[in-house]
């Protein structure tokens, strides 16, 4: 193993929270049609053993449409729109089914999340994606995530799982991104094609250079060739969170990147919450303001979430997930943060305790006014 291997395998084993794509080239039986269930298998031990480590892991799957084209006897030719989304149907239980059995004998609970690009590029259903993938974290489980093929039409379809994932990614936070896939990483060409191809370990920035040699290289089961999987690099890296296209066809690919088998790092130069932050900080057009007492200053500048019983004033307009100024009593901007109520909201529970917010608002929100990792100190 050589030094960049070594700090590319410490990389996923230092992730706290880990998104890991997972191809239908690898999990599906090209001779078949079915679950490769061994490989499966030693793919959960490999999370599992993740999990044992303290890190959180969701998966990105993808397999629906491949599973599902046999059972409806659409194997042997080249399936129209409306045929993928038949096949995506039937497809996607048999993936749920498979996800669900091999990680619930091990002991986690298993979550099933549909996504369509709307999910992601709408800011209200962004942050309603985010907060139920965030909360099945923290409850312990795994979601295990695909595009909805059945309802996406072509229009507003991801189509490959490779962006999914990034957007995954971001929506969560994560620190690292792996993409399982049948190839070993980034070449300086497509190496079926060309002998002198050389392999690129680690991609510290995304040049105009490394997009053009994503070229080419596509697989025959799945949709994302390694142009897409750049594009899902940008998204990741721009997002504070380290991206790696691995090879996940031997058996127990993810203690192998652990241990430094190769694979090709983009490397993100700032963490997740950093980059979080400093959007925060440079928003140009706050929507709102509150103002706060004396002891919610003091609390927001030792680090504390901004709760409603420190609020004393709601002005503007914004809805949740807005950015908002923080004041302190004497009208002198403190912070800045992202609201976790909207300005009406605000306005009802306001001074009042945790404790009493859901009665007041007839449902359980989050605790914070503004959590800690939606806010800067300015
Ligand atoms: N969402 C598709 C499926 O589950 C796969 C997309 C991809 O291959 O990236 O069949």
């Amino acid at each position: 193993m050589n030094a960049g291997a070594a700090a590319g395998g410490s990389r996923l084993a230092a992730a706290r929270r880990v998104v890991i794509k997972v191809g239908s080239a690898l999990l599906v039986e090209k001779s078949t049609g079915s679950v490769n269930r061994d490989w499966l298998e030693a793919l959960a031990d490999d999370v599992a053993a993740m999990r044992a480590r303290g890190q959180e892991v969701v998966l990105v799957s993808s397999g629906a449409i491949a599973l599902g084209r046999r059972e409806l006897g659409l194997a042997k030719r080249k399936p129209k729109l409306e045929e993928k989304q038949a096949a995506a149907a039937v497809g996607q239980i048999r993936l749920a089914h498979a996800w669900k059995e091999v990680l619930e004998r091990r002991g986690f609970a298993v979550a099933q999340v549909l996504l369509t690009l709307g999910d992601t590029e709408e800011r209200r259903r962004y942050l309603n994606a985010r907060n139920t993938l965030t909360t099945l974290l923290r409850l312990g489980a795994i979601p295990v995530i695909n595009e909805n093929d059945t309802v996406a039409t072509a229009e507003i379809r991801y189509g490959d799982n490779d962006r999914l994932g990034a957007r995954v990614a971001q929506m969560v936070s994560a620190d690292c991104l792996v993409l399982l896939s049948d190839v070993d990483g980034l070449y300086t060409a497509d190496p079926t094609r060309d002998e002198t191809a050389q392999f690129i370990p680690e991609v510290p920035r995304i040049t105009p250079e490394i997009e053009a040699m994503a070229g080419g290289s596509a697989s025959d089961v799945g949709s994302g060739g390694m142009a897409t999987k750049v594009l899902a690099a940008k998204i990741a890296v721009a997002a504070g969170c380290h991206m790696c296209i691995a090879a996940g066809r031997e058996a127990h690919p993810l203690r192998r990147i652990g241990s430094g088998a190769r694979c090709t790092w983009f490397v993100a130069g700032a963490s997740p919450v950093t980059v979080r932050k400093q959007w925060i900080a440079g928003m140009l057009k706050p929507s709102g303001e509150l103002v706060v007492d004396v002891g919610a200053a003091r609390a927001l500048r030792d680090g504390s979430s901004l709760l409603p019983a420190g609020v004393t004033e709601v002005r503007g307009r914004f809805d949740r997930g807005d950015a908002v100024v923080v004041l302190d009593a004497a009208g002198v901007e403190i912070a800045r943060g992202l609201a976790a109520y909207s300005s009406t909201d605000a306005e009802r529970i306001r001074g009042r305790r945790s404790s009493e917010l859901e009665a007041l608002l007839g449902f359980r929100g989050r605790d914070e006014m503004i959590h800690r990792d939606d806010l800067v100190l300015v």
